[in-house]
């Protein structure tokens, strides 16, 4: 009898695999080798809007023109500067009703390049680093990193970089001190064990002949890379390059339930997001997929959510169609589809059992993040909880509800409160992630696909 009614009364979000078919766990499993070829292809936000762009030509989506009145059904994207894009598919009320976006970021932690990086001291040529975004700055020593970018020379030509990913590329290093001479070291905490300017990677350690000359070795790194990019050292002054982890992305466990691999923050969302989008032919509002840069930073600068580019993008279209932009906008819903942060056994003091997300129990909405009493949040409002909740349930996705740890652990915050700024409804539906922010993430497959499906059914709704 107890029973019967603890069903009826209780709540908790049961593991995905007890929700889902077994024809669905191969349809996760299989959209995730998608997922794991896009984590490759696109470490940076450069590279995942090309590889956005790519995806969406194949499907069908064309650049979007200045003034132009799309019909319903049109697929259009806009490029921010190589960096940000907004991808968008004309629904049958146009944006009469509003909008319907989800937006995810595209930028991951790393370690930045600085203008003057390139030096030689003691028979290694390496260089400088300042790191992107938050880290922990000893995870970043003794791993392989590569190097991607774009260098802009003087006469204006822009050259892509992307050295480290293939196979029989040489990778990058930044040593890390051997255990015997650590002894002051391991004193240390772990914030100041490995500091910022520590974080200087090898490229290098061959003179460019026999002479003895000063600077000899990083002489040559220059003089190869005159040779194969044309670039001389002043050119450094004018690119962005950034150091991420060489690794690949792969399955974790013998089950093979979980991926392992550098950027699943936010690319585990902007992927699902993406690949929903695409699926969307007809929706009834005309549907946003925005993939923004600098979230790591705070969504500061021009492709950032900070800045107005997707109110400009949104109000342009809404003129086309004899609309005002405000009016468009307050009307308008938004997932923010960022990552929370899955209950880690292994650190079970900073979590809230209760209010935690796990792994394996689908895509986690997050009403608000922010720190010391919701400082910085969004804090989305139960109607639209309640929106959001019975659009997932009807739609038989897996989901759970998550905080970010326990209070006063710590904090965070996304990209909702600029969405909010707006006067658009929004609440963070993002994948739960192990070890985040770190060179190597984890998640779970089934999550990965309730993203998915939860944008899919955001966007058709
Ligand atoms: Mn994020
Ligand atoms: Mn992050």
């Amino acid at each position: 009898m107890s029973e019967e009614l603890k069903k009826k009364l209780f709540y908790t979000a049961p593991h995905a695999a007890q929700k889902m078919t077994a024809a669905e766990i191969e349809t996760a499993d299989t959209f995730c080798e998608g997922y794991k070829d896009f984590l490759d292809a696109a470490k940076t936000e450069r590279e995942a809007v090309k590889k956005a762009v790519e995806l969406a030509e194949l499907n069908g989506f064309r650049p979007y023109v200045e003034g132009s009145r799309y019909r319903a059904g049109s697929k259009i994207y806009y490029n921010n500067r190589g960096k940000a894009i907004i991808l968008a598919v004309v629904g049958e009320l146009g944006l009469s009703d509003g909008a319907r976006i989800v937006a995810a970021h595209i930028d991951s932690p790393r370690l930045d390049l600085r203008p003057n990086p390139l030096y030689e001291t003691d028979g290694e040529a390496l260089f400088k680093t300042h790191y992107y975004g938050g880290i922990k700055k000893y995870q970043w020593t003794a791993i392989p990193l590569s190097l991607h970018g774009v260098i802009v020379k003087a006469d204006g030509e822009s050259v892509t970089v992307n050295i480290g990913e293939a196979e029989d590329d040489p990778k990058f290093v930044i040593s890390d001190l051997l255990p015997h001479l650590a002894a002051e070291q391991m004193k240390k905490t772990m914030a100041e064990g490995v500091a910022g300017e520590d974080l200087n990677v090898i490229v290098g350690s061959r003179p460019f002949d026999t002479t003895d000359e000063a600077q000899n070795v990083k002489l040559n790194i220059l003089n190869i890379l005159f040779e194969k990019y044309g670039i001389t050292e002043a050119d450094f002054l004018s690119a962005e390059l950034e150091i991420v982890p060489a690794f690949k992305a792969c399955d974790i466990g013998f089950d093979r339930s979980l991926i392992g691999a550098y950027g699943h923050d936010d690319r585990v969302c902007a992927y699902p997001a993406l690949m929903a989008l695409l699926d969307t032919e007809l929706p009834n509002n005309t549907t946003f997929c925005v993939l923004t840069d600098k979230e790591e930073i705070g969504s500061e600068g021009n492709t950032g959510l900070n800045s107005s580019y997707m109110a400009y993008f949104i109000k342009a279209l809404a003129r086309a169609e004899g609309l005002e932009g405000e009016t468009v906008l307050s009307k308008s819903k938004c997932l923010s589809a960022d990552v929370n942060a899955a209950y880690d056994p292994n650190f079970a003091g900073v979590f809230e059992k209760n209010n935690s997300s796990y792994l394996n129990k689908g895509v986690v909405i997050t009403k608000y993040t922010g720190s010391r009493g919701k400082g910085g949040s969004s804090d989305a409002s139960a109607e639209f909880m309640g929106e959001v909740r019975s659009l997932l349930d009807g739609a038989n996705v897996c989901w759970q509800i998550g905080e970010l740890g326990r209070l006063d652990a710590g904090g965070g915050g996304t990209v909702a409160k600029y969405v909010a700024s707006l006067n658009i409804d929004v609440v963070d539906v993002g994948v739960p992630v192990l070890s985040m922010h770190a060179p190597f993430e984890v998640v779970s497959k089934l999550d990965v696909y309730a993203c998915y499906r939860a944008a899919y059914e955001f966007y058709n709704a």
